[in-house]
């Protein structure tokens, strides 16, 4: 279903705002502060305004054993608790990022942060969860992969994290250990369509998944590239010496990417399947997840932050700087990113995540310096990728509700993280970012948290960001500080999605 797009608000309710103009309290009922003193809180977030995926709203919220347990007109805090005072900010639910790809060795070059950095630099970005990607080892079961990526996330990770796992190695004994993924806490498994050789399934393994998956009501993931036509394309330009980090767009058209989109959903619905496409970059891929939609596939899809920012002219820079945005799908020409906002707003994408595929720029990317098909596909963007999107708010292209919507309540809900993630809500986990939309800044990698060596926002201004995080009740971040340790963060059991999930 389509709703219509809303403009953005030119202003909010603040603190300065009179409170009866305040929308009704989640209860419903009048909460004294005489009350509020019987409260047992660790913390109090006083003076803000509460922004959901439906509304926007003046309250306080006391939070208690790493869960919010209050939400009222005023709470006065009792003595010696922690106030955060956010006059003039949002409180919004902590962004879920549900593609990241942290600590993942890769044929060419391994990602360059692992589970301590990638989650400290999520957190100074506003990301209180992630679910990251498991990769299946060559020659191990998706159990034993499963069991490595837990023993190298859980004594490193900062917020709480899930894990999708990649079904690379579609031999019968990985087919037989899909069922019991879900009592792992894994309800999606991951298929590529690209990357022929190496990660790449083919039809036949595609349909045996998505009826799998059917049947425990798991979500299938795709990434949906014509891995042939790609691989022709490329054999094509390098037998011609075209090798430049250009021809790695040039050989990735759209028609590629709309095609395989296309395909995936219609084995999903052949297979009765609930499906993700994950990273549409265009129009042309755009337009067959609207199709499927409008004829009841049960397929969901997300852009990432870079599609809304980035486009082909990064190939026209001197040098090797091309070599920066060599992600898949690839930077796209100019006028695509007006297309994927319209999208993110009407509600035909519902999510934006960052594919956060971090490689080193020096003894990285640079190894394909004279050849594009020597660089590691990938970008960074788990710390810029809340910030980007609010741009679009900024601009009056979302509104606050549909921007909390498609970086946490949408992510949490289909991948099944909600409500316990994923809102502001009376018994949910206290991760809650408070968001200073008034501050501007120059982006740049020197004041980013990721191992890595650059940021492709160099110098970018932007406007909003973030104040403070609260992960289950912990401030995590403070004052451009991080506070939390290693190991804090913890493993989420996830559920099935939740069959509420908007969109
Ligand atoms: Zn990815």
């Amino acid at each position: 279903m389509r709703r219509p797009s809303s403009p953005a608000p030119r202003s909010w309710p603040t603190a300065d705002t009179p409170r009866d103009n305040a929308r009704t309290r989640r209860d419903g009922a009048p909460e004294t502060a005489k009350q509020g003193r019987n409260l047992r809180v660790d913390a109090v977030i006083q003076n803000g305004t509460v922004v959901t995926a439906s509304d926007m709203f003046l309250a306080d919220i006391a939070t208690r054993d790493g869960k919010i347990t209050a939400i009222a007109d005023r709470i006065k805090p009792p003595p010696d608790v922690r106030v955060i005072n956010a006059r003039g900010m949002l409180i919004m639910p902590g962004g879920v990022d549900v593609h990241t790809h942290l600590q993942t060795p890769g044929v060419l070059a391994d990602t360059a942060d692992d589970f301590f950095t990638g989650t400290v630099a999520a957190a100074h970005g506003g990301t209180t969860s992630i679910v990251n990607f498991c990769p299946q080892i060559r020659g191990q079961g998706l159990l034993a992969s499963l069991a490595e990526h837990r023993r190298l996330a859980d004594p490193k990770a900062v917020i709480d994290f899930a894990l999708h796992s990649i079904v690379a190695d579609p031999s019968e004994k990985t087919l037989s250990e899909l069922g019991a993924l879900p009592a792992e806490g894994v309800t999606s498994f991951k298929l590529f369509m690209a990357y022929k050789g190496d990660t790449m399934v083919d039809d036949g393994t595609m349909i045996r998944v998505l009826d799998e998956a059917a049947r425990r009501g798991v979500v299938v993931m795709v990434h949906a590239e014509n891995g042939d036509a790609v691989e022709f394309l490329r054999d094509r330009f390098a037998a011609e010496g075209k090798l430049s980090p250009r021809y790695h767009a040039l050989s990735r058209p759209p028609r590629v990417e709309a095609e395989a989109t296309n395909r995936a959903i219609a084995l999903a619905e052949i297979a009765g399947a609930p499906l993700y496409i994950v990273h549409v970059s265009c129009a042309e891929a755009l337009e067959e997840v609207r199709r499927g939609r409008a004829r009841k596939v049960n397929v969901r899809a997300e852009t990432c932050s870079h599609y809304l920012h980035i486009t082909e002219e990064v190939f026209d820079q001197p040098g090797f700087e091309g070599g920066k945005y060599i992600y898949t799908p690839p930077p796209r020409t100019a006028g695509q990113p007006d297309i994927l906002w319209e999208a993110l707003s009407c509600g035909d994408l519902q999510v934006v995540s960052s594919d956060h595929g971090p490689f080193m720029f020096k003894g990285g990317k640079d190894i394909g310096r004279d050849d594009f098909r020597l660089i590691p596909n990938g970008a960074p963007g788990i710390e810029e990728r809340m910030v980007l999107v609010w741009q679009g708010v900024v601009r009056g292209l979302l509104t606050p509700s549909r921007f909390v919507d498609l970086v946490s309540t949408t992510p949490a809900k289909l991948f099944g993280l909600y409500p316990a993630k994923g809102t502001i809500a009376i018994g949910a986990d206290a991760d809650i970012v408070v968001w200073d939309p008034a501050v501007e800044r120059r982006l740049s990698v020197d004041a980013l948290h990721s191992a890595v060596d650059y940021t492709m926002y160099e110098g970018k201004q932007v406007k909003g960001g973030v104040h403070t995080v609260l992960s289950r009740g912990d401030v995590i971040i403070e004052n451009g500080m991080f506070r939390g340790a290693p190991g804090r963060g913890r493993y989420i059991m996830r559920q099935p999605a939740s069959r509420a999930a908007s969109g």
